[in-house]
């Protein structure tokens, strides 16, 4: 069987530092290398998954392909290494304690006391290496939080305990920050001794280190780090602030890390690094010149991760198009009849996010209703395309009442509601239709030539659907569905064909784009709004 070989990633100073973004590229340079990798994410939470988490908590939820609501670090995995990712990429402490305690009511340690040492750490082990079953040669380990936490510990110790089982074949990388004072006019190490002296105390000298900082390190600085840290001068990485995160592969490569990552693991460096694709990629996305300005319409448009997969695949599609994006964060919640021409008339497109809850939909109605009677060339993803429909019923239609069950439950035209299989549901999380379905599209349809294909697949995450009851009613008037699920019929598509590009979906597209393939649903949107003179 073919050997696999484990690297860690930690984090330490502070949160937010970027590790999904350094192991997605690490990631990337490995595979570049020829190498077969997979990343995954641990949280140290105790929810079950990040489903039923507020995006103001941990920013969007990412759906993979077997249904599992993730962090959105997965999203980033997968936009960097193009292969997708499933439930066993992103475990939470809920989950593992959730596994032993199941265990332990099945009396499988009948007469033991269960403990962190070892009942928690062996089930996290045992998740760490579930993935290397499957043939990778590489699975990369992202530990969530920061070093010191008291809710990270078992998870740095079931990695010292890791190192010490797997020996050369265990990699530990440990990303830190150094701040830079103005007033001192000097950058500061001392956080990351502290931070490489806290995992030296739990058991672990990490190989390599990566330091984030906002200005480039001098050599000196460097090798200070490394003296201090008990690491090669070598294996002192920096991260410097880049103008996109697609850069930071290429940061890491110029810096050898794949090498060095590669020789202190005794494994050969295989030929040439194959980066040629990625690297016109960068160059497009910083070369492009004329830009597309899109609109999103959201009531969480001031995080900036809520929207983080519908964000970077306006970019992959943009820059397909050869376009700089222009992203205008319309919040939808300060929408009105009165303004809401003001934010949107400018634009070459218009987005509708997806979402939940009453808050802010009036806005999304506001804004479809100006874009549809303007002819923009308009996206509307999941609750995005709810409220297309909303806003169709209830000013072509003249169904003055429609509305969502979701948004009024005492609606007589409930032209979005609640699924069957829902209907009995009590349990919230993991229970909305998630993960990948079939979708059948009509030949001719604006989606059946942007994908060029009749069948595709695409990721779910929602409760409410299409009324089946108004469908006729909606395609004598113009609202066509032209994508709809072959076995249950629900539909997945609706299209206005008589206007230039007005298009909502109920699944999420967003979640199936990385730079290698982005979505072609995307990519039609933004080809049409590049047309669009305005
Ligand atoms: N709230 C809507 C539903 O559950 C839409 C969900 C979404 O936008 N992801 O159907």
């Amino acid at each position: 069987m073919k050997k696999t070989r484990y690297i860690f990633v930690t984090g330490g100073v502070v949160s937010s530092l970027g590790k999904g973004i350094i192991a997605a590229s690490l990631g990337k340079l490995l595979q570049a290398r020829g190498y077969k990798v997979t990343i995954q994410k641990f949280d140290p939470y105790i929810n079950i998954d990040p489903g039923t988490l507020n995006p103001y908590e941990h920013g969007e939820c990412f759906v993979t392909v077997d249904g599992h609501e993730t962090d959105l670090d997965l999203g980033h995995y997968e936009r960097f290494l193009n292969v997708p990712t499933t439930a066993v990429n992103n475990i939470t402490t809920g989950r593992i304690y959730q596994n032993v305690i199941d265990r332990e009511r099945k009396g499988d340690f009948l007469g033991k006391t269960v403990q962190v040492v070892p009942h928690i750490t062996d089930e996290i082990k045992r998740n760490i290496k579930i993935l290397g079953a499957s043939g990778y040669d590489f699975i990369i380990t992202e530990i969530g939080g920061t070093v010191g936490d008291i809710e990270s510990l078992p998870y740095i110790e079931s990695v010292r305990q890791l190192r010490w089982e797997l020996g050369r074949d265990c990699l530990c990388i440990h990303l830190t920050y150094v701040p830079y004072i103005a007033a001192a006019k000097e950058v500061k190490t001392k956080p990351t001794q502290h931070s490489v002296k806290t995992l030296q105390e739990y058991g672990i000298l990490p190989n390599l280190l990566v330091l984030r900082t906002e200005k480039k390190l001098s050599e000196k600085i460097c090798h200070k780090v490394a003296l201090f840290c008990n690491v090669d001068q070598e294996a002192v990485i920096q991260s410097h602030d880049v103008s996109s995160i697609y850069e930071m592969p290429l940061v890491l490569a110029k810096q050898r890390m794949d090498r060095i990552v590669l020789r202190k693991m005794s494994v050969p460096v295989k030929g040439k690094l194959q980066l040629d694709s990625w690297k016109i990629f960068v160059k497009n996305m910083s070369k492009a010149k004329k830009t597309v300005r899109i609109g999103l319409v959201g009531k969480y448009v001031e995080l900036p991760d809520a929207y983080k997969s519908i964000n970077e695949s306006l970019l992959q599609a943009a820059t397909y198009h050869h376009r700089r994006l222009d992203l205008q964060l319309i919040h939808s919640e300060r929408l009105t009849k009165e303004n809401v021409a003001g934010y949107l008339e400018n634009l070459h497109g218009v987005i509708v996010a997806p979402g939940f809850g009453q808050r802010g939909t009036g806005g999304k109605l506001t804004a479809l209703n100006f874009a549809r009677e303007h002819n923009m060339v308009t996206f509307g993803v999941c609750l995005g395309m709810q409220c297309m429909v909303i806003e169709f019923a209830r000013n072509v239609l003249g169904l003055q009442d429609a509305n969502s069950a979701e948004i009024d439950p005492l609606s007589k035209n409930k032209v979005i509601d609640l699924m069957e299989e829902q209907k009995h549901l009590t349990n919230l999380g993991g229970t909305m239709r998630l993960g990948e379905y079939d979708c059948k599209l009509q030949k001719g349809s604006l989606a059946q030539k942007a994908y060029n294909s009749e069948l595709v697949r695409e990721r779910h995450r929602h409760r409410y659907e299409f009324n089946e009851k108004y469908r006729q009613q909606f395609e004598n008037h113009g609202m066509k569905c032209t994508g709809v699920n072959p076995q249950t019929g629900l539909v997945e598509v609706v299209e206005i064909p008589n206007l230039k590009w007005y298009l909502g979906t109920q699944y999420h597209p967003e979640y199936n784009s990385t730079v290698a393939r982005p979505n072609p649903l995307f990519v039609s949107f933004i080809g049409a709004a590049t047309e669009n003179k305005n």
